[in-house]
């Protein structure tokens, strides 16, 4: 049977790597095309999945046997804080949107995203697929965390009232080429890239927001577009999958500033500005469910998928997401 296989946010960080994923990977191979599959990387100009018609419209068009839905208002810990409303309804609509269109048009399987923002703010670490539920999230950003925490809720519910296939996978922080490097608005690696290209190129400070000692777990989109190929074809199961790198590769935000330092070749100095907001102090995830699944996995390593990154963005720095051509 030919399979459909439609991206929503088909254009964004992690939707072009599943694109790069896609067309590089050998046909029939682990994360490769299957010679029978078609690929669908939608935009919002193909519909805003906001809005329920244009969501049925896009569904009706392609027919998609199976959805990764990435689509989503995203944004980095400033954008969180300063639009948290938004944050919320968008991504409620979104998501209502989708899961209720892979219900109707009666789509085989349905991968979600989410993200460890989801989880609580005060828990036992390491976090792990169990405790999404157990407590409030951050209050940086709530807004975000709890629409995304609906699905997980959503997805057991289409399973017991319909049966449907719909799983979710939860991503730690994603950096790669198509970021969104935005100076205000985006998350820190691509934020603090730009912020370190301009200190270069026009000896403007490089601030760096914060003390510099949040720590995070970052994972290269390259290596997260694999997982999601291997959750398409092997993971079949409600309950949500962590995709991440290990608990024990957390890193400062000091030391993910000195990797870029090195990546964009500054030589000058750069400072805190410790009256920004530090946001959550550290969330580690474990990945031992995935690890265990999975049966092994080579993630790119920091350093080498920073440097592909930042390559990435000089070389398209003019037509990249920076925030330079932003509509009024
Ligand atoms: P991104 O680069 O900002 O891309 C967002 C994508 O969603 C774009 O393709 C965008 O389309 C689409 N989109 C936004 N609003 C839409 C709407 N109303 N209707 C239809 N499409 C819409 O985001 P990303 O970083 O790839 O994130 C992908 C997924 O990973 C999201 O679900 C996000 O929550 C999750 N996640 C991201 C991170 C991270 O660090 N980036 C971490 C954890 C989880 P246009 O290009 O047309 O605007
Ligand atoms: P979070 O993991 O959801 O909090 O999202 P971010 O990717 O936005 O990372 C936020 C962390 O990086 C916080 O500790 C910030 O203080 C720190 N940070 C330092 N400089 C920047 C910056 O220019 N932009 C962003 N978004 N965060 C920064």
């Amino acid at each position: 049977m030919a399979t459909v296989v439609l991206v929503t946010g088909g254009t964004g960080l992690v939707g072009k790597a599943l694109e790069h994923i896609i067309e590089t990977e050998p046909v029939g191979s682990r994360f490769g095309k299957l010679p029978n599959e078609t690929w669908i990387f939608a935009s919002s100009a193909e519909g805003d999945l906001r809005d329920p018609e244009q969501t049925n419209k896009l569904y009706e068009k392609y027919k998609p046997t199976h959805v990764i839905h990435l689509a989503a208002l995203v944004g980095g810990l400033f954008k969180n804080m300063k639009y948290k409303l938004t944050f919320l309804r968008d991504n409620i609509l979104i998501n209502d949107n989708v899961l209720h269109a892979s219900y109707t048009h009666k789509t085989t399987k349905l991968i979600s995203c989410l993200s460890t923002c989801v989880f609580p703010d005060k828990v036992e670490y390491p976090l792990d697929e169990n405790k999404i539920h157990s407590g409030p999230p951050h209050e940086s950003n709530f807004g975000y965390a709890h629409a995304k925490r609906m699905v997980d809720v959503q997805n057991h519910a289409y399973k017991e009232e319909f049966g449907c296939n719909f799983t979710s996978a939860i991503p730690t922080n994603i950096f790669g080429p198509y970021d969104n490097y935005d100076l205000e608005d985006a998350h820190v690696i691509p934020a603090l890239v730009h912020k370190c290209y301009l200190a270069k190129k026009n000896g403007t400070p490089f601030i760096v927001s914060g003390t510099g000692k949040p720590l995070r777990q970052f994972i290269f989109s390259h290596d997260l577009a694999k997982l999601f190929v291997w959750m398409l074809r092997e993971y079949d199961d409600v309950e949500p999958i962590i995709l991440s790198v290990g608990e024990d590769e957390e890193v400062s935000i000091k030391e993910v500033t000195d990797a870029i330092v090195k990546a964009v070749g500054f030589d000058g100095h750069y400072s805190f500005d410790t009256s920004k907001a530090d946001g959550q102090f550290r969330k580690p995830a474990s990945n031992k469910k995935l690890l265990d699944r999975i049966g092994g996995f080579q993630f790119t390593p920091f350093e080498q998928a920073l440097d592909i990154s930042v390559k990435w963005f000089i070389e398209n720095y003019d037509t990249a997401r920076t925030g330079n051509n932003k509509k009024a």
